[in-house]
């Protein structure tokens, strides 16, 4: 049977950003509950080494840094509910969720961090040797090449960044494109071209990854997309840059996006347009896009739903008052 969970702090979704939220929402005595959805712990949960989140001087697992925030947000007071919210309302307080389950969620603020999910090309061999040469995230895993030879996928920003960023440890960096013209910005195409670690491969499509059973990635498989000519190229590590998908469908035509589909805030800070509904982590931010930039927009957002509930507490008092 359908129940209704009601709390004073609703958070949908269980990344650093959710459970940030939630340790210092329970802190602040507003028992949060967080609605986990289809991947408990977030993203971290489908890395191994993370080797930059602070506190540790040794390196720790994306799985179990998650395991711990859970813990941490339990102990303080959070009730965490396995669901997946599939509608929300957002005429409130008290703003409404409804679960997969056919539960009902009733915060009187609402924290959305729904978080963003690396597009992948989808080819052979790309998911088998994730984590083992193929990564979404070159700020994350580009460490693990120093000195070995990479390649980035994709033409835009992103691509151009990571390509960037991986030349501090590598020498050897190709930008994989599938046309003749990047998508980025022309300051950061200027930079990519007069970098002398960076080729840049023109015309090419990924086909698949490979590398022996059970392995690392050894290669990736290239098709020429105006001449239909294969070619192999060796390497260590293959990071896919072809953009993010905010998780937010569930609030289209209800708050404000931009034209990348990411949560408008107000600059700053973790505020939607709807005054007791916040928004923080990857799902609002699409340039950091790290567990600690998630974490400290989902401090921000339990504080400022904090000082909401306070106003608006005092707001009803005075009226009760004047009455
Ligand atoms: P997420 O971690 O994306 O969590 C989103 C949460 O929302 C999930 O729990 C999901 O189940 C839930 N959710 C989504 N939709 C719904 C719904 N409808 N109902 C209920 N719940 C829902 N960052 C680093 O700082 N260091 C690293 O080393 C690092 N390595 C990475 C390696 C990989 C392979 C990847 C993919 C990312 C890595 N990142 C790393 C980035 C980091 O994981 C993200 O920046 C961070 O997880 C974002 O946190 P978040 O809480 O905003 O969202
Ligand atoms: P993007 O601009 O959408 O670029 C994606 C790139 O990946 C494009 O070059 C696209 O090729 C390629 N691509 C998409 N699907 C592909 C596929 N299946 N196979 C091969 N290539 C594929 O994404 P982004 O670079 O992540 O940027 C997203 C947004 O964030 C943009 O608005 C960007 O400006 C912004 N951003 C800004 C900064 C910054 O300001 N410093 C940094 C990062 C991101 P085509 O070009 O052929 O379509």
């Amino acid at each position: 049977m359908a129940t209704t969970h009601t709390t004073r702090m609703l958070i949908i979704g269980s990344g650093p950003a959710g459970l940030s939220a939630a340790i210092y929402g329970a802190r602040a005595g507003m028992e949060p509950i967080v609605v986990q959805g289809l991947q408990p712990g977030g993203q971290l949960t489908i890395t191994t080494d993370v080797e930059n989140y602070p506190g540790f001087r040794d390196v720790i697992q994306g799985p179990w840094l998650m395991q711990e925030m859970q813990a941490q947000a339990e102990h303080v007071g959070t009730r965490m509910l396995w669901d997946t919210i599939t509608e929300v309302g957002l005429e409130g307080p008290p703003f409404r969720a409804i679960g997969d389950s056919g539960d009902v969620y009733e915060g009187d603020v609402l924290v959305i961090a729904t978080g963003a999910q690396a597009r992948w090309l989808g080819v052979p061999g790309e998911a088998e040797l994730g984590g083992k040469g193929v990564s979404a995230c070159a700020t994350c895993d580009g460490f693990f090449y120093r000195g070995k030879k990479v390649v980035v996928i994709g033409g835009g920003n992103t691509a151009v960044e990571e390509a960037l960023y991986l030349t501090n440890h590598s020498p050897d960096v190709t930008l994989i494109h599938r046309r003749d013209s990047l998508r980025a910005e022309k300051i950061l195409q200027d930079r990519l071209m007069s970098n002398p670690r960076i080729t840049v491969l023109w015309n090419k499509a990924v086909e698949r990854f490979t590398g022996a059973p059970g392995g690392a990635l050894e290669a990736v498989e290239l098709v020429d997309t105006v001449t239909g000519e294969t070619s192999s190229l060796a390497t260590d590590g293959a990071f896919v840059a072809i953009g993010h998908a905010p998780a937010t469908d569930l609030f289209k035509g209800k708050l404000e996006l931009d034209e990348s589909g990411y949560i408008v805030v107000q600059p700053g800070t973790p505020k939607t347009a709807i005054p007791g509904v916040f928004a923080c982590g990857d799902v609002m931010d699409q340039t950091y896009r790290q567990a600690v930039t998630a974490a400290g927009t989902g401090c921000m957002a339990a504080l400022d739903a904090e000082r909401f509930l306070a106003e608006h507490a005092f707001a009803a008092a005075q009226k009760v008052a004047a009455e």
